[in-house]
């Protein structure tokens, strides 16, 4: 079995992109599709990028033990690990990846130890997480704010990350994802 390969930081700092290029470089990786409330954004498609769920889905799912990890990351907007996901991709021989939140991170390699490695997603700084978060023009100026007021919190999750891929310069970051990945995928857990 491979490893899941958990790729996490705050909002904006670059995961979705990183993810996306190694998903397409890579047979072997297959993307765990989360559970979550917020509404699709234009290019998001259900079941791609999450399956979008009303919020009276979301409590039967959680009501039926569904979820692996779940987290209420922004007031009123849940994002979830469904167990049956992981199980799929697993089955299939894939080795998972995540794009997760820093506790739900946590979580996953709280309950699977040497199967999951953490990859903290690190901005060169706040300030340019901050530029990226609003440049991505995906965000009222309401979710920018509670995006921005958490993303100090998640910056101190580097140092229980098992690994740190600092995102300064594109190209670099994805040549350094291509070794990391490359290294994992060459072990059986
Ligand atoms: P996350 O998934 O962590 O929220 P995204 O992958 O959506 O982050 O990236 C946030 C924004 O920053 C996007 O508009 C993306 O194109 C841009 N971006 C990502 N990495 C870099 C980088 N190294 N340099 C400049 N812009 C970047
Ligand atoms: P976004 O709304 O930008 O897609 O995601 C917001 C945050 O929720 C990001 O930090 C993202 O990684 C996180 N997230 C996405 N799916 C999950 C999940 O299944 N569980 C947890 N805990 N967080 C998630």
């Amino acid at each position: 079995m491979r490893k899941l390969i958990i790729f996490t930081a705050p909002s904006g700092a670059g995961k979705t992109t990183i993810v996306r290029h190694l998903l397409s470089k890579y047979d072997e990786l297959a993307f765990s599709v989360s559970a979550a409330t917020r509404s699709k954004r234009p290019h998001e498609v259900h079941g791609k990028d999450y399956y979008f769920l009303s919020l009276e889905e979301w409590y039967k799912k959680t009501e039926e033990g569904d979820f692996l990890e779940w987290e209420e990351v922004y007031q009123d907007q849940y994002y979830g690990t469904l167990k049956s996901e992981i199980q799929r991709l697993r089955n299939l021989g894939k080795g998972v990846v995540f794009d997760i939140d820093v506790k739900g991170a946590m979580n996953i390699k709280e309950n699977y130890g040497d199967e999951a490695v953490t990859i903290f997603v690190k901005p060169p700084s706040p300030a340019v997480l901050f530029e990226r978060l609003r440049g991505r023009q995906t965000e009222t100026e309401d979710s920018l704010r509670k995006r921005i007021a958490r993303a100090t919190e998640e910056l101190t999750y580097e140092s229980k990350c098992d690994l740190v891929l600092l995102n300064d310069d594109l190209a670099i970051a994805l040549q350094n994802a291509e070794e990391i990945i490359e290294k994992l995928l060459a072990i059986e857990v």
